[in-house]
């Protein structure tokens, strides 16, 4: 019999791999076998006091380096994820579940947000009035917040955590990410690239921890601003503790994404992203689509019985399994919350139209759930109401587009949503009248691309401003407005520069 090597963790503090001190430990699993791989160290308050004295420090280096030096260190970092995308799809795989595949996926949107992030020098510019009176100028700045934090989810080992951090470094802060305690490996992996790149010690710090770490950063005075990816319950305990606190807050939560089929839709294309949407990544995606809205019975019917086929040829597997569509859940804990919230469906009458509870894999011993799918769900059902983060997903029929838009607008969360139709009058009535963030029309997952803004409504998110895209710099950065006047004198400097000017 073969024993895995655990392998021991660090933080990443100051351009350095720091042992943890606490002598509390988080365990990182393989999902695909069901076995423990790593220990991470859990970040005690001190720890996370020591990692915010050192990051202060290296913020007052390098929120003081050129706009354009800054963009040198960025470029080679940006080269550095492209090039090493085989080996970090292979780590993301390794400790989160999901295929190569979509690693490379969620990579290849990270460096979305950084070629965003180089656009930093453009972004930053502010905005001057000549002469507002007496011959005074009038200009506003965007100036760096210090030291800042990204807490991060598990299911997005390196584009979340890429999406939330770039652009905070880029403008000029002192980044501390708190990855998810789940996959620390990608985290790390980041933290080489950053020094590799040259970013200064002190200026890109991974503290590895649970609650406790949180709690330290949340309540440090040093740190300014906290971006949160995560859970709905851990977003508003976060957005409420962060704000007590004084220090500017975004929390992203959950989300309850439907896809509403009209009965003009092109059938097979709805199907067809349905499964994807719906089972990618085991759907664990918070842009996951977790409800079919079909309308009227025909279009349920006939979706039902196309999708149910499709479900029967999905493939289970390991993350290095090429031929999978899905892998593993992140844990036997989440495994269990799911088949609960399934089991729990089908007493209060939802019908079991796919039932994936035992999923054909090589290696039963992994975390797996095949696609299962739930008809007949009707919004008082807890299936409904709660986000699974799991492949049970639900079919909720109704009979109007009117109809369809009152359900979905009358749920707690707003992350994402999408209509599948061939009439544009439909279409346009929805994106006008639904109270959700991120809309598509005849798009599987309406996630926007790295240089638009990310945000969902209601309690999807909590606090201003959104990711990825412009208002990235706008939450990382504040405004000085500048009223300066110089009377006329005449200038001489009194010397001769030959040398091309440089930054
Ligand atoms: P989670 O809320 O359990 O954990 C997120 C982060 O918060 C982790 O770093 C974790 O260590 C920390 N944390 C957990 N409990 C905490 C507590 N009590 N106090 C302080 N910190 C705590 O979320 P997860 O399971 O890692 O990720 C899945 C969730 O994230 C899903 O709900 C998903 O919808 C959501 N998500 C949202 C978005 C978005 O953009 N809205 C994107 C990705 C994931």
């Amino acid at each position: 019999m073969t024993t895995t090597q655990i392998e021991k963790l660090t933080h990443f503090v100051n351009g350095e791999k720091v042992e943890g001190k606490s002598g509390r430990t988080g365990d990182v699993y393989n999902p695909s076998l069901g076995v423990k791989i790593a220990e991470v160290p859990l970040a005690s308050t001190e720890e996370v006091n020591e990692a915010v004295a050192l990051a202060k420090k290296g913020y007052e280096t390098w929120s003081k380096i050129s706009v354009g030096k800054r963009m040198d260190v960025l470029r080679k970092f940006r080269t550095l994820l492209d090039e090493n995308t085989e080996e970090l799809a292979l780590i993301i795989g390794k400790e989160n579940g999901k295929t190569i595949d979509d690693a490379k996926g969620e990579i290849s949107r990270a460096l979305e947000s950084v070629d965003l992030a180089l656009s930093a020098p453009h972004l930053l510019k502010g905005e001057h009035s000549v002469n507002v009176g007496g011959e005074i100028n009038a200009y506003s700045v965007h100036r760096p917040l210090g030291v800042v934090t990204c807490i991060a989810p598990f299911n997005f080992p390196i584009m979340v955590p890429v999406a939330m951090s770039t652009m905070a470094v880029a403008v000029g802060n002192a980044m501390i990410l708190k990855p998810s305690e789940k996959v620390p490996f990608s985290a790390l992996f980041l933290s080489e690239l950053w020094a590799e790149a040259g970013a200064p010690a002190g200026v890109w710090n991974v503290v590895n921890g649970d609650k406790e770490a949180v709690d330290a950063l949340l309540e440090h005075p040093d740190v300014k601003a906290v971006s949160f990816v995560g859970s709905t319950p851990v977003a508003e305990a976060i957005y409420e503790k962060g704000t007590k606190h004084h220090k500017r807050v975004q929390a992203f939560g959950g989300g309850k994404n439907n896809m509403v089929i009209m009965p003009d839709a092109d059938l097979d294309a709805a199907v067809n992203s349905f499964v994807g949407a719906a089972f990618g990544a085991a759907s664990q995606r918070c842009m996951a689509i977790s409800n079919a809205v079909p309308v009227g019975e025909q279009t349920a019917d006939a979706f039902v019985a196309k999708l149910t086929e499709k479900i029967k040829d999905l493939k289970i597997g390991a993350y290095d399994d090429e031929t999978a569509d899905f892998g593993a859940l992140i844990s036997a804990e989440s495994k269990a919350n799911v088949l609960k919230a399934l089991e729990g469906a089908i007493e209060e009458g939802a019908v079991l139209a796919a039932d994936g509870r035992n999923p054909q894999v090589a290696d039963d011993k992994g975390f797996y759930l095949g696609a299962t799918l739930l008809d007949h769900v009707t919004p008082d059902m807890n299936v409904y109401k709660q986000e699974v983060f799991g492949p049970v997903r639900n079919v909720v029929r109704v009979n109007t587009l009117e109809e369809a838009i009152d359900l979905i607008n009358a749920h707690e969360f707003g992350n994402g949503v999408t209509i599948f139709t061939d009439s544009g009058s439909a279409a346009r009535k929805f994106t006008e009248n639904i109270e959700v963030g991120m809309v598509g029309v005849n798009v599987p997952i309406p996630i926007p691309v790295g240089y638009h803004n990310f945000g969902g409504w209601k309690r999807s998110t909590f606090g201003e401003g959104q990711m990825f895209g412009p208002d990235t710099v706008r939450f990382f950065t504040k405004r000085k407005t500048i009223s300066e006047r110089w009377l006329d004198t005449s200038y001489n400097e009194n010397k001769s520069d030959f040398s091309f000017p440089s930054n």
